[in-house]
């Protein structure tokens, strides 16, 4: 990897929204060094088919749709390899918008991963076709120290001996996080497991957990994989939302109703973006409050990047449309009991 041109470095734009999050404050200089997140996950183009459409090698990987959602709340810092086919046109789709590609290393004569899926009616079921690691087949991460210092560290879904070795570069964060998927169970389960143990929170399908696990019931899964080390696990459901599993309590929300789903490809990822964006963002302690706050933003993120196939959407977005669907969100799943007396 080291032969590798690395792509400049684009300036965060901090304060992008006009509707700051909850706990707003004025970040100092050096507050501003400190909040960021460095992702490693595949950086990828992808050829999607679902009964409303299909897309030839478009921009795709799950540090792609991580980072598109996460740079709403900080900086973010993808990390890895693509190919003499991945173009500047792709790089500018993160650049652009305020994602530092600085730590994205071309490749000479290497290809980009690839991944062919496609979805049943049921969008909730998904079919791989064909995967082809490229030049992650050869990836050893060198993260640069920008990188290495980041506060929130997420190893995307990736092959999890390069989810371990970015993890052992980055031994300051205050919360690390990690996804992976059925391919990496059944074909690196050990490194898996050994992933799982050093991160505190693992975001995963429900169907995944419970191969992991071998547990058919969620509450019981989560319970296991937090026995391997993480205090939190979030189980991802689909169109029907996600749930949080922590010690301290259990705590979920639907999926946002939307009635126009076009490609489910990345839901997952943008879901990890708006979650981990806004707990890097959140300066107090990540305690269930911040991470139910977080569920909120990862669901709204989700929610977009369905509306449209792969980045279109979430690439388009703005802060005020994210704010505006998180208050819905809220509204949506806030219940209150009567008074006594009127019970
Ligand atoms: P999801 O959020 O689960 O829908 O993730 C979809 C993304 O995962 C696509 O953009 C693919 O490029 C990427 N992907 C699919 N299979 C793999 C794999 N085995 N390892 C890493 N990334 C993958």
């Amino acid at each position: 990897m080291s032969q590798g041109s690395r792509y400049a470095a684009v300036p965060y734009e901090h304060g992008a929204s006009k509707r700051p999050c909850p706990q707003p404050r004025a970040a100092s200089e050096a507050e501003l060094f400190a909040m960021s997140l460095t992702v490693v996950g595949s950086i990828a183009f992808d050829s999607v088919r679902t009964p409303f459409g299909e897309r030839e090698r478009m921009l795709g990987g799950t540090s792609v749709h991580f980072s598109l959602a996460a740079r709403f709340f900080t900086e973010v810092r993808p990390v890895g390899p693509v190919g003499e086919d991945f173009g500047d046109a792709e790089i500018d789709v993160l650049a652009s918008r305020g994602v530092v590609v600085d730590d994205i290393e071309r490749v000479p004569g290497g290809r980009s991963f690839f991944w062919r899926g496609r979805y049943e009616y049921d969008l909730n079921v998904a079919h791989t076709e064909d995967t082809q690691l490229g030049v992650f087949g050869e990836f050893e991460p060198k993260l640069s120290d920008a990188s290495r210092a980041a506060d929130v560290l997420f190893l995307a879904n990736i092959q999890p001996d390069l989810q371990r070795q970015v993890r052992s570069q980055c031994p300051q964060a205050r919360f690390y996080a990690l996804d992976s998927m059925n391919l990496w169970i059944a074909t690196a389960r050990d490194s898996l497991l050994a992933a799982i143990s050093e991160v505190d929170c693992v975001i995963i399908n429900d169907a995944e957990i419970r191969q992991l696990t071998g547990e058919s019931n969620l509450a019981r899964a989560a319970r296991t994989v937090m026995e391997m080390g993480p205090r939190a696990v979030v189980a991802k459901q689909g169109e029907y939302g996600a749930a949080l599993f922590t010690d301290g309590g259990f705590f979920a929300l639907p999926g946002f109703p939307l009635e126009d789903v076009r490609d489910p490809t990345g839901a997952g990822d943008s879901f990890a973006g708006g979650f981990l964006g806004y707990i890097d963002s959140h300066e107090g302690e990540i305690d269930d409050l911040c991470l139910r706050r977080a569920m909120g933003y990862g669901t709204v993120l989700a929610s977009f990047n369905v509306e449209a196939f792969g980045t279109e959407r979430v690439a388009s977005l703005t802060r005020e449309e994210i704010d505006e669907r998180f208050d819905q969100l809220r509204e949506m799943t806030n219940f209150d009991i009567l008074p006594a007396s009127a019970r």
